[in-house]
Formats: C-alpha cells, structure tokens, sequence
C-alpha cells in the first residue's frame, strides 16, 4: 500500500473525539474545571460571592458572544443555571450533543473526515447536531419517546429539563447515546462502501 496523500479522505471508520482535544467547548473536563472553579471561589463570603458573581458574568458574556458556541449557546442559555446544577455527568455523547461536534456529517466535513455535509438518512443538505436530535425522521421516534418522559422538548428548552432532575437528564442522555451508537455504525458503514 501506498502513502495516502492528505487531499484524500481516509476510508476508514469515522472517529471523532468530541470530548478531548478536537473539541474547544467547555465540556467534559473543561466544564468539570469551571465548575470546580465556581465551587471554589463560591463561600459564604460576601466579597467571594461578588467574585463569583462577575465571574460568571464574564463567562455568560463570553458564551454569548463566541460564534463557535453559538449551537451551545442556544442550548444553554443560562450558563449560571446550568452550573450550578449539583448532578449530571456530561459524557462523550452528551458532549457531542452540547458542542455539536462529533457524529455529524456537517461537522465531520470540516473536519475533513467525510465527502459530503449531507443527511445520509434524508435530502438535508447540513447534517447537524440539531438536524439529527430535533429534525431527522430517521430519529422521530426516538424523539417521540423521549417527549413521552419529559414533555415537548426543543434546542431552547431541552437543557431546562435535563436540570430539572437526574431522571430527565439521564433520559436525555441516553437518547443522545442511542441516537448517536446506531449513526456511528451507519457512518462507518457508509465510509467503507
Ligand atoms: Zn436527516
């Protein structure tokens, strides 16, 4: 076998790793620092409290304003709120969730791991993270069963109710994990046609 040149993508299965180095979000082991970091700087104090208040301040101001979180930003809203959340580990694909980054064509074509941003299930032209959790018919009743456990859910509305109790946020999770394990076998196969 040859060298591969660079300009050629890889028939291999698609990998992505949403939660390390690839990824630029505040999740996983950056979201479990800035939490430690709120934790930490939040005591009875008042001047801490006023620290940790601007702090916060300045991290919303910053998750507003960054365009490579603007998926992010949509689903979390309230950076605040979602911090102070005392349960809820954010795992490899709730992490893929959250960034946007991982087992979507859209994104694994900026990447440079896949030919085409397309839906390899229906004509969507941008395969996103909102296209496959909130639009796909490949997904809907995955979808529809999750609405069944907690209520009608939208990108603005979904995080809301992960924070509302563990039994939520593990539903969640595991739709995002279900979705997520059956596209990754449908990617790779895709690939290696
Ligand atoms: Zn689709």
């Amino acid at each position: 076998m040859g060298r591969r040149t660079t300009s050629k993508i890889p028939k291999k299965s698609v990998s992505v790793s949403a939660a390390n180095s690839s990824s630029k979000d505040m999740f996983s082991a950056q979201e479990r620092k800035t939490c430690w970091q709120a934790k930490r700087i939040g005591n009875n104090n008042t001047d801490n409290q006023l620290v940790r208040r601007r702090t916060i301040a300045v991290w919303q101001h910053r998750w507003d304003s960054d365009n490579r979180g603007r998926w992010t930003a949509r689903l979390i809203p309230d950076l605040k709120t979602w911090l102070a959340r005392d349960f809820g580990e954010v795992n490899y694909y709730l992490t893929q969730f959250l960034s946007g980054h991982g087992y979507f064509n859209s994104y694994l074509y900026r990447m440079r791991k896949v030919e085409s941003p397309n839906c390899i299930y229906c004509e969507a032209e941008d395969d996103t993270a909102e296209h496959t959790f909130f639009e796909c018919n490949k997904w809907l009743p995955e979808r529809e069963a999750l609405a069944m456990q907690v209520g009608t859910f939208t990108p603005r509305t979904v995080t809301g109710k992960m924070i509302e109790n563990i039994t939520n946020w593990d539903r969640v999770k595991m739709f995002t994990e279900k979705i997520l394990r059956l596209k990754k076998v449908d990617l790779d196969r895709r690939q290696l046609e």
